[in-house]
């Protein structure tokens, strides 16, 4: 009987320690595979020549190294690329590569969809599809890395593409432990940001676990408007979710501060008094705050805040002390925020519309 390849991409070290303990090899095989695979890109055996021949055969025979698919790409004009990636089961997720002055920002996602259903959010209002092997979640920084050879490595990592990554916590944190490996990628724990919308269980989990950074899309400073905006607020509010930020610091001995993301949308959370009960609420907790002026998307009833309710809103946290960032809105013109681009051509795809309707950009 035709027995099924075991896809390697997504191993970490010790994964394939057992792997190549199983098949007679030494350990120092795993080393020697992680640096071909995720340092020079190779992912044919038969391309390993520090392998004998026999070994690239049974390599071969039982094994494979399967990234997934790029399906679409689309650049915007500030150079930000979005890709769409299409998975085995026929799954889309979305990937940003996002260039910046000193670095090159991968936004990842986690999940093919979402079941957190926060209202500002395109993939949310999609619904969930499945969880991302580590194979799938590793496989989108091996795709930035060598799908586009002229393009440098990625230096940075934010887990804030589809899917809420602490309700998939063991491929995610397979998947951090190949970036960093020195073997693999060797990035920094400075360099690699899990982003979440609280689930709290798990944040009081992670610091045992992981030592990355962190950052919370908060969105709301009360409890009655995060209900409506981030719904797991209701299973997770914000006194346990503070706390459990909290918690995660006083774990982390060097770790100084959480990112607080803060989307601005019209009329909704962008008011003075929003900005006073976020002052109130961080009080205490090492944070740095980050606005992201609202990204509007189809069938979406919110709008962006107004340019100068922004810089109120901004001034004003700087004023009170809160070191204060507001994100460049980068993406527009390829439906920048997570899950619009998967939308659309679900949409597209459901309504026989040409896809090129949106102006993809076809990287095969
Ligand atoms: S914002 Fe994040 S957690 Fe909320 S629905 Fe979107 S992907 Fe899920």
């Amino acid at each position: 009987m035709h027995k099924e390849k075991v896809n390697l991409l997504g191993f970490s070290h010790e994964s394939l320690v057992d792997f190549f303990q199983s098949i007679d090899q030494p350990s120092f095989r795993a080393p020697q595979l992680m640096k071909w695979i995720h340092q020079r890109g190779v992912i044919d055996f038969m391309q390993m020549t520090d392998f004998s021949l026999a070994l690239r055969n049974q390599l071969s025979e039982i094994a494979e190294v399967k990234p997934p698919l790029v399906d679409e790409c689309l650049l915007s004009p500030e150079g930000t690329k979005k890709y769409l990636i299409k998975l085995d089961s026929g799954s889309m997720i979305e990937m940003v590569k996002i260039p910046e002055k000193k670095r090159l920002t991968l936004c990842i996602s986690s999940q093919a969809g979402c079941a957190l259903q926060c209202t500002f959010c395109a993939t949310g209002a999609q619904g969930f599809e499945r969880n991302l092997s580590a194979a799938e979640i590793i496989g989108q920084l091996w795709l930035a890395n060598f799908h586009d050879e002229s393009s440098p490595p990625i230096s940075n990592i934010v887990f804030m593409g589809m899917g809420e990554p602490l309700l998939n916590i063991e491929p995610v944190m397979a998947s951090i432990s190949l970036m960093q490996h020195q073997n693999a990628y060797g990035l920094s724990k400075r360099r690699i940001t899990l982003s979440t919308s609280g689930i709290v269980p798990e944040i009081n989990k992670l610091a045992n676990k992981t030592d990355v950074s962190l950052a919370i899309s908060l969105h709301a400073a009360n409890n009655i408007l995060r209900d409506e905006i981030v719904p797991i607020n209701k299973k997770y509010p914000l006194e346990e979710l503070l706390d459990a930020c909290k918690n995660y610091l006083r774990n982390q001995s060097k770790r100084k501060t959480i990112t607080i993301e803060y989307i601005l949308i019209d009329g909704v959370n962008d008011s003075l008094n929003h900005a006073k009960d976020l002052v109130k609420i961080l009080k205490g907790l090492s944070c740095k705050i980050n606005l992201i002026p609202f990204n509007p998307f189809d069938g979406c009833h919110y709008l962006r805040s107004q340019e100068s309710n922004i810089y109120k809103f901004k001034d004003f946290l700087i004023k009170k002390g809160l070191i204060t960032t507001l994100r460049i809105t980068r993406g527009d013109a390829i439906d920048g925020a997570c899950g619009q681009l998967v939308g659309k051509l679900t949409k597209s795809v459901k309504g026989k519309n040409k896809k090129n309707s949106i102006n993809l950009i076809n990287t095969r």
